[in-house]
C-alpha cells in the first residue's frame, strides 16, 4: 500500500522531517538559520508552558535566559533585573576584583556597613547594616531607631536607604523592646524647624501597632500584613523584642516577580566571571565573600590546562560553589572539563555578534552544531549546557533549547537596554549604547582581564577577536524579557512541548523533527516583497 493511502479515520502517516541525529549526521556545520523545527500538536495554552531549566547541576532557573559577562551587558542593574524575571546575570570581570565583588554584593543585597563618618558621635547607632530592597521574606537586620532619635535622623535614613517605615526600639537596635514605628505619614508635613523633634513625639506607639509573634510563617505574616493594610509588620518575641520585620513592598515584589531566581535565603541569584590565572584566585575569594552563587570560567577556548587546574582549585577550596566551564564546541573539549568537575558548560566559539574569532583564529564551530554536539555528550553526565552567543531572535532561543541547551546566554540582544552599563548617546538622531566584544582592542585596553580571556596578555602584538560597535536603544528589559519568555512559550506550543524538559526528550527520542533550510527558504521565511515594513517588535 502506498504511504499516502489512509484507511479509515486514522492511519499510517509517512515519515517526515529529520531527527536531530539525522540533521547533524554529516559534517556540515549548521547555524540556527540553517534549519527549522516542524510543528507538532497543540493541546494546551502557551501560558502553561513551563520554562524551568537547569543552569548547573545544582541551580535551576524558571526562565532559561542569561546575560553575558560583558562590560557593556552585565553589572548589578542587569543582574538584578534578570534574576527578578527568573533568569540570571553574570557580572563581567573587565574591572577590579573589588568593583566586581561590589556589583555582586548589590545583587545579593548583603549587609552593608554604614560609613563611619556618617554616624554621629555620642548617639546610638543610626542605621544597622541594612539590606537593599531586593530580597523577599523576613528582614532580620532592618534600619532601626530609638525614641531619642529625631525626625532629621529618619529623613537621613530615608535619603540613604530610600525607604521609611522605621521600627523604633528602646535602644535603637534589633533585639530590643519594640516601642513604636515611624512612617512617612508621621513626618511628611513637618516643617524644617521640626527636624529636631524627638521620634518619641511623632511615632505611632506600640499599643496601636499590628505585630506578629516570632515563629509565624512567612505566609501567615504576609496575610496579617495584607489585612492590616500597613506598610511594615514587626515580628516580636514573647518579651516583645523586635526580631524581624516584613515589608509590603517585598510582598508586592513577590507578586510582581513570581519567577524570581533566589537562593535559600531568599536573595537573588548572581553569577560572576573569572579568568584562570593566578591572580584570579584573589578575585574568586572576593566574589565568594560577596555571595556569588555561580562562577563562570571566562575563556574563549576552555579546553586548557589552566582551566582544568582552576576547576580543581575551586572545587577543592569552595566545594559548594557551582562552576561553569567553557567555552567549548566539541564533545572532546567538554570531556576534559566534565572530568575536571564542572557543573555546567558554556558553548560557543566564534558565533557572537561582535566576534571575529573564526576569521582570525580559524577555529570555532557554527552554533547549532556546537550546541547539539556538546549537549548530547554532556547530558550523559548530568551537566547542563548554556548556548552562548549568536542569538538574534526569540526563534533562535527556541532552536537552541530544542537542540539540547538548557539555557541561553545573550549579549547583543540585551545590550543597549536601560539596565545595560553605559550611557546612551545620539548618532544621526538615533539613540544608541555602546556594545563591544570582550576581545576587542577597545575592551582589552580597559583591563587585562579581557586579554586573559583571549590568551593575549603579555603578547607584544594584541590579536583582537572582537569588535566594538553600538546598538539602538531597546528600552528596559522589564519589557523585553517578558517578550522573550512569551515568545519561547509560543514556540514550544507550536512544537507541542509543554515544558523545556519535554522539548528535550522529544528531541532525543526522535519525535521532534527538523528540516534544513535552503537559502531561498531562508529568504521566504523572512519579511520579503514589501516596499517597507515596521520594526518586528517594539518593546521599548
Ligand atoms: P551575542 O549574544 O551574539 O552578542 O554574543 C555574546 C557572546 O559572544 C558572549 O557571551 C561571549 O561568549 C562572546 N564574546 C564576547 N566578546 C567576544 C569577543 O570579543 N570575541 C568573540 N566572542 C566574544
Amino acid at each position: 500500500m502506498a504511504d499516502y493511502l489512509i484507511s479509515g479515520g486514522t492511519g499510517y502517516v509517512p515519515e517526515d522531517g529529520l531527527t536531530a541525529q539525522q540533521l547533524f549526521a554529516n559534517a556540515d556545520g549548521l547555524t540556527y538559520n540553517d534549519f527549522l523545527i516542524l510543528p507538532g500538536f497543540i493541546d494546551f495554552i502557551a501560558d502553561e508552558v513551563d520554562l524551568t531549566s537547569a543552569l548547573t547541576r545544582k541551580i535551576t532557573l524558571k526562565t532559561p535566559l542569561i546575560s553575558s559577562p560583558m562590560d557593556t551587558v552585565t553589572e548589578a542593574d542587569m543582574a538584578i533585573a534578570m534574576a527578578l524575571m527568573g533568569g540570571i546575570g553574570f557580572i563581567h570581570h573587565n574591572c577590579t576584583p573589588e568593583f566586581q565583588a561590589n556589583e555582586v554584593r548589590k545583587v545579593k543585597a548583603s549587609t552593608r556597613p554604614v560609613p563611619r563618618k556618617k554616624m554621629r558621635p555620642g548617639r546610638p547607632l543610626l542605621c544597622h547594616p541594612c539590606r537593599l530592597k531586593f530580597e523577599q521574606g523576613f528582614i532580620t537586620d532592618p534600619v532601626v531607631l530609638s525614641p531619642s532619635h529625631t525626625v532629621g535622623d529618619v529623613l537621613e535614613a530615608k535619603i540613604r536607604h530610600g525607604f521609611s517605615g522605621i521600627p523604633i526600639t528602646e535602644t535603637g537596635t534589633m533585639g530590643s523592646k519594640l516601642v513604636g514605628i515611624v512612617t512617612s505619614r508621621d513626618i511628611d508635613f513637618l516643617a524644617e524647624k521640626d527636624h529636631t523633634t524627638l521620634l518619641s513625639e511623632v511615632m505611632t506607639p506600640r499599643n496601636e501597632l499590628v505585630v506578629a509573634p516570632a515563629g509565624v510563617t512567612l505566609k501567615e505574616a504576609n496575610e496579617i500584613l495584607q489585612r492590616s493594610k500597613k506598610g511594615k509588620l514587626p515580628i516580636v518575641n514573647d518579651r516583645d523584642e523586635l526580631v524581624a520585620i516584613i515589608a509590603r513592598t517585598d510582598l508586592k515584589k513577590n507578586r510582581d516577580y513570581p519567577l524570581a531566581s533566589k537562593d535559600s535565603h531568599k536573595q537573588l541569584l548572581c553569577g560572576a566571571a573569572v579568568g584562570t590565572r593566578e591572580d584570579d584566585k584573589y578575585r574568586l575569594d572576593l566574589l565568594t565573600q560577596a555571595g556569588a552563587d555561580v562562577i563562570v570560567l571566562d575563556s574563549s577556548q576552555g579546553n586548557s590546562v589552566y582551566q582544568i587546574a582552576m576547576v580543581h582549585y575551586i572545587k577543592q577550596k569552595y566545594p559548594h560553589l557551582q562552576v561553569i566551564g567553557g567555552n567549548v564546541v566539541t564533545a572532546a573539549q567538554a570531556k576534559n572539563l566534565i572530568d575536571a568537575g564542572v557543573d555546567g558548560l558554556r558553548v560557543g566559539m566564534g558565533c557572537g555578534s561582535i566576534c571575529i574569532t573564526q576569521e582570525v583564529m580559524a577555529c570555532g564551530r557554527p552554533q547549532g552544531t556546537a550546541v547539539y554536539k556538546v549537549a548530547e555528550y554532556a547530558r550523559r553526565f548530568g551537566v547542563p549546557v548554556i548556548a552562548d552567543g549568536g542569538i538574534q531572535t526569540v526563534g533562535h532561543v527556541v532552536k537552541a533549547l530544542a537542540l539540547g541547551a538548557s539555557t541561553v546566554m545573550m549579549g547583543s540582544l540585551l545590550a543597549a537596554t536601560t539596565e545595560a552599563p553605559g550611557e546612551y548617546f545620539f548618532s544621526d538622531g538615533v539613540r544608541l549604547k555602546k556594545y563591544r566584544g570582550m576581545g576587542s582592542l577597545d575592551a582589552m585596553e580597559k583591563s587585562s582581564s579581557s586579554q586573559k580571556r583571549y590568551f593575549s596578555e603579555g603578547d607584544k602584538v594584541k590579536i583582537a577577536q572582537g569588535v566594538s560597535g553600538s546598538i539602538q536603544d531597546k528600552g528596559s528589559i522589564q519589557k523585553f524579557v517578558p517578550y522573550l519568555i512569551a515568545g519561547i512559550q509560543h514556540g514550544c506550543q507550536d512544537i507541542g512541548a509543554r515544558s523545556l524538559s519535554v522539548l528535550r526528550s522529544m528531541m532525543y527520542s526522535g519525535e521532534l523533527k527538523f528540516e534544513k533550510r535552503t537559502m531561498s527558504a531562508q529568504i521566504e521565511g523572512g519579511v520579503h516583497g514589501l516596499h517597507s515594513s515596521k520594526a518586528k517588535q517594539n518593546t521599548s
